[in-house]
């Protein structure tokens, strides 16, 4: 009993120290209490074929052998990443003995997701696409955030990023004093470098989307911990930070895809209300997601926020949900008391393994947003507080450029 009890407590050390050093090895070029971004067309106009005009980095600033990365869009173990030396190490310090037995989901015909033959009733896999389930059934895996505990809290996260087009959107967030939780995909960080540091340097909460934004549950063990692990290190290479948390694609997350995710030390940020605003245009109309925006705007005054606030998904995957969060966040802003990241409404000081990048937590946040007089501004105990010193007749000055700069980019 006392040998056994001394072998489990030194496996579960070499598990811990395995999982809490795997970011270690990353490396950066990035101060992310300094960003300097290149003033480039791509990174300072509002014209979306400047934009995305495809740029060769700095290479004092982001750099990388393509031979040492997954694919761009592609399942991360592509490329030979599922061989190479670094994720061998990586998969071999995981204790896969230890992992749930729960199957590989399967697609439908259609190319859905197939939830037949699960047992949605009793949910063991806690499997959000069948049944929403948040509350993992496993133990020793970390619990998901659906929701802001503060009343009349919006949790402000915007998916799908960095979009090479954002320049109108990040200026508008920023001359509004609103910092969200930005979830980045993998191949854009590599795609779009200078805008993952532009979520940085605006204060913003950067976590991961996964490499290459695919259902995960129909991911491999292997091909999972490759889609974790290499968007890691891409965030860290562009941003000089490595994110604690992340966003399933689509939701769809069970207890296995939790378990892997967990030997990273990442932990899954759902949401409790969907815009389904990355459909409007394509298969629904803009004014059906203008519909679903109202209703959780009205939610802020009509008493459903009197005792918990909520997390809305939104994206920034194209120019017309942009326009769509550009256009609604002032009824927000006036509908709910706090407009906030996620990771300041749930009091996470340190959403990075660095602790280099503090965020303030709820009650630092309030006191700040009182004092500059009822903006959503937020600050960070390392970076010199949110100026107020803009007048409201200048913000909406350029609040106007801005949205009008908007409405001419929709035009794909
Ligand atoms: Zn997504």
């Amino acid at each position: 009993m006392y040998s056994k009890s001394i072998a489990v407590a030194a496996a579960l050390a070499s598990i811990q120290t395995a999982s809490a050093a795997y970011y270690d090895s990353f490396t950066s070029s990035v101060n992310p209490l300094n960003v300097t971004l290149p003033s480039l067309p791509q990174t300072t106009s509002y014209d979306v074929a400047t934009e995305c005009t495809y740029y060769s980095p700095d290479p004092s600033l982001f750099s990388f052998t393509a031979t040492q990365w997954p694919t761009i869009w592609q399942t991360a173990t592509t490329n030979g990443m599922n061989t190479s030396t670094e994720f061998t190490t990586l998969y071999n310090s995981i204790n896969w003995a230890n992992a749930p037995n729960i199957a590989v989901r399967t697609f439908t015909a259609a190319g859905g997701i197939s939830t037949v033959g699960y047992d949605t009733v009793n949910d063991p896999d806690c499997w959000w696409t069948a049944t929403g389930c948040t509350v993992p059934k496993l133990a020793n895996v970390n619990k998901d955030i659906f929701n802001c505990p503060e009343p009349e809290t919006w949790g402000l996260s915007y998916d799908d990023g960095p979009n090479c087009s954002h320049n109108a959107f990040y200026d508008f967030l920023k001359q509004q004093g609103l910092k969200a939780s930005m979830f980045y995909i993998g191949s854009n960080v590599m795609d779009w470098p200078y805008g993952a540091m532009r979520g940085v340097k605006d204060g913003h909460h950067i976590a991961s989307h996964t490499w290459s934004h695919q259902y995960m549950t129909t991911l491999s063990n292997q091909e999972l911990l490759a889609e974790f692990y290499y968007t890691q290190k891409a965030i860290k290479l562009a941003t000089g930070l490595t994110p604690r948390f992340w966003r399933a694609p689509y939701g769809d997350v069970d207890d296995r895809v939790r378990w892997i995710a967990s030997q990273l030390n990442l932990t899954c940020i759902l949401w409790d209300d969907d815009t389904n605003d990355w459909e409007a245009g394509f298969s629904t109309p803009v004014q059906t997601v203008q519909n679903n925006y109202n209703s959780f705007i009205q939610m802020g005054t009509n008493g459903s926020m009197a005792n918990t606030g909520n997390i809305i998904l939104t994206h920034e995957i194209n120019n017309t949900t942009m326009q769509l969060a550009v256009e609604n966040l002032p009824s927000i802003i006036k509908s709910y008391k706090h407009v906030i990241n996620v990771a300041t409404c749930q009091n996470i000081t340190y959403p990075y393994f660095e602790q280099t990048v503090a965020f303030p937590s709820f009650s630092q946040y309030v006191a700040s947003n009182t004092s500059a007089g009822g903006s959503a501004a937020n600050v960070t105990s390392t970076t010199s507080s949110v100026s107020s010193a803009a007048s409201s007749v200048q913000m909406n000055t350029a609040v106007v450029v801005l949205m009008a700069a908007l409405a001419a980019l929709v035009v794909q």
